[in-house]
């Protein structure tokens, strides 16, 4: 299942052709609509999410440039109330930005955490996910990175009732038993 772009009008959107792990896009030349075409050269872009590929066509010499975007499925999330939304990447680490505010978290590390998550999430084969089960696996990881960003996550994420529950959490992450209710 291979969907190929490589008109004039889809090139504007930067990736023309998407594609699953493992394979390649079906090509045709842009102008002699000719399918023999090598590729010159590969490379990955976008921190391997794509493939860059410069083309030539076999038949008339002409050379092009397309991207194959790796394909994943949109990932819903069901809400603690219930509603459905996108999974957003770029609104879990903004809250985890805020969480790990002040901490010698780095932003590299946050990315590395994001895309473990989503690498989880994605490899579940789900196409819903409960907004729960996507904090539980962050705050796994956030607890073996940073201690106070972790517990600043949670208390965002679970709503702690009250200030003993804070501090038993606390406590609990101080003893490396993180996993808590
Ligand atoms: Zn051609």
């Amino acid at each position: 299942m291979l969907s190929t772009f490589n008109g004039k009008r889809e090139r504007l959107r930067g990736f023309l052709a998407c594609v699953f792990p493992g394979e390649e896009a079906y090509v045709k030349c842009i102008q002699c609509q000719s399918d023999d075409i090598k590729v010159i050269e590969s490379r990955d872009v976008a921190e391997g999410q794509a493939i860059r590929r410069r083309r030539m066509c076999n038949s008339c010499g002409h050379r092009f440039t397309t991207y194959e975007r790796l394909e994943r499925p949109q990932l819903i999330v069901i809400k603690n109330d219930g509603k459905r939304e996108l999974f957003n990447r770029a609104k879990l680490l903004a809250g985890l930005y805020q969480a790990c505010e002040k901490t010698v978290v780095t932003s590299l590390e946050l990315e590395k955490l994001v895309d473990s998550v989503e690498q989880e999430l994605y490899s579940c084969g789900e196409q819903e996910v409960r907004s729960s089960a996507i904090g539980e696996l962050v705050m796994d990881q956030l607890a073996r990175l940073n201690e106070v960003a972790y517990v600043r996550f949670a208390s965002v994420y679970r709503r702690f009732k009250d200030i003993a529950s804070f501090e038993q959490e606390l406590s609990l992450v101080k003893q490396g038993k993180h996993i808590a209710a």
